[in-house]
């Protein structure tokens, strides 16, 4: 049993003030395999003020100090290798191959990422007789999900340690440990005590007095929208700057040129990747009318195909949904597709066969799927496909802009100016032309409710600096 029912503030490990606890589970036996505390306005004052203390001295250190600080993360994270795979192999049910190759490798490229990009950031910069300083915004609050455990964490940390503002990081209640292990690793790296802070707790014992708290000047969530608009609100008393990573229901679209079976491959993998718990997700599939039955036949081989099992086994590719409510949200949309006629293609309501304990869902295929049900417009964080045909590229466009999000989108084909015109027409915040790979140094963030504001590298960066202007400064 993993017990860590401390808070980590002002660079030490201290009792929480309820004296309460979590259990956490891990989602692929369903047992309880770890305890940790459940912080209260009391833990999250005194880590703002921990915070706030060590601001301006933060703010005003060296850049190259920084620098240092970030290349020192990396390699203390590098030496925590096993303990994060193991800890996100329990808590989220990641596979422990993704959870190396995907979630361990995603948190250290952010850490790498901001350090490179503090090579050429520009803090200041002259205008004529005047002067234009970017500087930290002051006590950054950081909310985060369960997802991707040190991913989330990490992009937001490795940006605000970069611009020089200390944080106040709640991260999910349901995968807590790879939190736990980066605050070993930033006091292993020796960052300033202050600078990094960690209250865990649930959303409304923690989350609510941060976001409310008057000496936080900023909320960093990354979550459902249900939960950003509330942060939102919370921090409009005092007009908090918010930076919201939210939802997405993003679309995958194949063009009548495509080689069908690289993107049969490429659609299945955006649907399954991290058991479909992916906020950019393509999980609607755009497949042009002439091409629909063959493209179904080769997905449903593909679909079947995907090892789905326990996430300590190497070669198993999808592990559980992350919690029973998770799953059973997973379920009711299965239902809500058959229920609005829908046609089920392969997998479908209950876990796949042969799997007892655990929260396993089935690799699931829709066709039929007209963009206004619920299963095309509602994100359902599970690895279902929504397969909808189109005649008209235009109708294609159409179809992908209509949508409340627009998080991602994923245009696959050969012909090379299709590919951009129609990268270009989607109104989403990132956009992937066939199977190439994003890069940490890639702005990331969505357009409408899919969020406010862009992460990763410099565009990170920015998100945690206040802009100031000095008029005359060089007369
Ligand atoms: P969630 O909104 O339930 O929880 C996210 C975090 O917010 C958790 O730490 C939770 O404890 C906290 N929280 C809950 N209520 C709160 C409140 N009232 N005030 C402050 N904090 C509160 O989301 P989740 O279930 O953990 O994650 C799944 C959702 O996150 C999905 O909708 C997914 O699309 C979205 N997501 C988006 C991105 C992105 O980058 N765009 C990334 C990952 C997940």
């Amino acid at each position: 049993m993993r017990r860590n029912i401390k808070q980590y503030i002002n660079g030490e490990w201290m009792d929480s003030a309820s004296g309460e606890t979590i259990d956490v589970i891990n989602p692929a036996t369903e047992e309880v395999f770890g305890v940790i505390a459940k912080g209260n306005k009391e833990d999250v004052d005194k880590a703002v003020q921990a915070a706030k203390d060590v601001y301006i001295t933060f703010r005003n250190t060296p850049v190259k100090e920084r620098q240092e600080m970030l290349g020192r993360i990396v390699e203390a994270y590098k030496a925590r290798k096993e303990d994060l795979i193991e800890a996100m192999t329990l808590e989220l049910g990641s596979p422990v191959t993704k959870s190396e190759q995907v979630h361990y490798q995603s948190g250290l490229k952010h850490f790498q990422a901001a350090y490179d990009a503090l090579e050429n950031f520009e803090f200041e910069e002259r205008r004529g007789n005047n002067l234009v300083i970017k500087e930290a915004i002051g006590v950054a609050g950081l909310v985060t999900p369960w997802n991707f455990p040190t991913n989330q964490t990490s992009l937001k940390l490795a940006a605000a340690f970069a611009a020089g503002s200390p944080v106040v990081l709640k991260p999910s209640e349901l995968t807590p440990f790879a939190a736990i292990i980066l605050a070993e690793i930033f006091d292993e790296a020796g960052v300033p005590k202050g600078v990094f802070n960690l209250v865990n707790g649930d959303g409304e014992g923690v989350g609510t007095p941060l976001s409310q708290h008057r000496d936080v000047r900023m909320m960093s969530f990354t979550g459902s929208g249900g939960t950003g608009s509330k942060i939102m609100e919370q921090a409009s008393k005092d007009f908090k700057k918010v930076s919201l990573e939210l939802g997405g229901k993003s679309p995958f679209i194949i063009l009548d040129d495509a080689d069908l079976d690289e993107a049969v491959q490429a659609a299945v993998a955006k649907v399954v990747n991290n058991t479909g718990q992916v906020c950019t997700a393509g999980t609607r599939t755009l497949v042009p009318e002439q091409l629909k039955e063959a493209f179904l036949e080769k997905a449903k081989a593909e679909m079947e195909n995907v090892k789905v099992g326990d996430p300590q086994q190497a070669e198993t590719e999808v592990g559980p949904i992350v919690s029973e409510k998770q799953y059973n949200q997973v379920q009711s949309y299965i239902q809500k597709g058959i229920d609005e006629g829908a046609t089920l293609v392969s997998g479908g309501l209950g876990k796949p066969d042969g799997i007892e304990k655990g929260y396993f869902a089935q690799p699931t295929i829709f066709a039929d799927v007209v963009n206004s049900m619920t299963i095309a417009q509602e994100e359902i964080f599970g690895p279902v496909m929504s397969v909808i045909t189109y005649k008209t590229l235009d109708e294609a466009i159409a179809i992908a802009n209509d949508t409340k999000y627009g998080l991602a989108g994923y245009v696959f084909g050969r012909d090379k100016e299709v590919l951009r015109k129609v990268a270009r027409s989607i109104e989403a915040g990132m956009l992937v032309i066939n199977e190439s790979e994003r890069t940490p140094d890639l702005p990331f963030g969505g357009y409408k409710q899919s969020g406010i504001g862009r992460e990763w590298g410099d565009y990170g960066i920015e998100e945690f600096l206040e802009v100031k202007s000095i008029t005359g400064y060089y007369n």
